[in-house]
């Protein structure tokens, strides 16, 4: 699996694993295409260009953009 960084010199605490999607058949939840760790600052930028994102506790030593892109 390919890993995205989208911020490698953000040092901000990791505040939330956001699972984010992209639509299929109707539905705004319907593929799951990355999941991305981020900081408070950069939470906005995880669910830019995607139909729907969920939050959840992140993982502990996760850093700011840490993620995987599954589509
Ligand atoms: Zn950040």
């Amino acid at each position: 699996m390919p890993i995205e960084i989208i911020r490698d010199n953000c040092e901000a605490p990791v505040t939330a694993r956001v699972e984010q999607y992209t639509p299929r058949d109707g539905r705004a939840h319907g593929d799951l295409a990355g999941v991305l760790h981020v900081c408070e600052y950069h939470r906005a930028d995880a669910a830019e260009g995607y139909s729907a994102t969920y939050s959840t506790a992140s993982a502990d030593g996760a850093r700011c953009g840490d993620g995987m892109r599954f589509a």
